[in-house]
């Protein structure tokens, strides 16, 4: 079985998130996607951005309606910062656990972001432990090149053209955010009142 882990913030969770897992489980042919937000956000300032349990929130809603698609928690309920070597083998525990039959996992992320995991913790692990996916919008030119080629793989994903950070400014400037996330979102966002200056 050949299961996708989407790892992000997800601050917030958007459209093009979720067009760019739907590719990726079209192109490798994988039965699942488990959206992992990502706990404590250690390496950026944590000014205007919301809470993990809120992020986890709108990322099962924005997730409910595919019977593809599934959330973990391990990131949120593990202490410290998010290793994605960590993340991939909570997971891999989680399944042997229960006992279902080893899987051949792939991690999808945002191509910039996966350039970084690279250069941080036990990058080797990471590579053996999955088969890389970094998503990217049509013409973006990596951050870091040198990746190795054998075990990732970029997808263009025009949907990409939207981006968390898009979202946050909008909200703040008290400009629409219709179409770019799902209603949910849209009402989380609205409720918690998150990202307004
Ligand atoms: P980030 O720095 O916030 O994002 C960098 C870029 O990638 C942004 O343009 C972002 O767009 C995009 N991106 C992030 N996740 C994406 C996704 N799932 N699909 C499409 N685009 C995505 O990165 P982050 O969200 O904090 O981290 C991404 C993943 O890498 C997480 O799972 C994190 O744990 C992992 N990571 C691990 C390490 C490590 O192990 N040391 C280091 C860095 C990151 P949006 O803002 O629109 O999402």
């Amino acid at each position: 079985m050949r299961i996708g882990v989407m790892g992000g913030s997800f601050d917030p969770i958007h459209y093009g998130h979720l067009v760019a897992a739907s590719e990726a489980a079209h192109r490798f042919d994988l039965a699942r996607v488990i959206f992992c937000p990502t706990g404590q956000a250690w390496h950026k300032s944590t000014d205007r951005r919301a809470p993990a349990e809120v992020r986890y929130l709108m990322t099962v809603v924005a997730t409910a309606a595919d019977p593809r698609f599934d959330v973990s928690r391990v990131d949120i309920d593990r202490p410290g910062p998010t290793y994605t070597v960590d993340t991939l083998r909570d997971l891999r525990d989680e399944r042997a656990d229960a006992g279902l039959p080893a899987a051949e996992w792939f991690f999808i992320t945002g191509a910039d972001a996966l350039a970084e995991i690279l250069g941080w913790r036990d990058p080797e692990k990471v590579v053996e432990a999955a088969q890389l996916v970094g998503v990217t919008r049509p013409g973006h030119v990596l951050a870091d090149p040198g990746l190795p080629q054998a075990r990732v793989s970029l997808l263009e994903v025009p949907a990409l053209a939207i981006s968390s950070t898009d979202v946050r400014r909008r909200v703040a400037e008290g400009a629409p955010i219709s179409y770019l996330v799902p209603d949910g979102v849209a009402h989380l966002i609205a409720k918690h009142g998150l990202y307004r200056t």
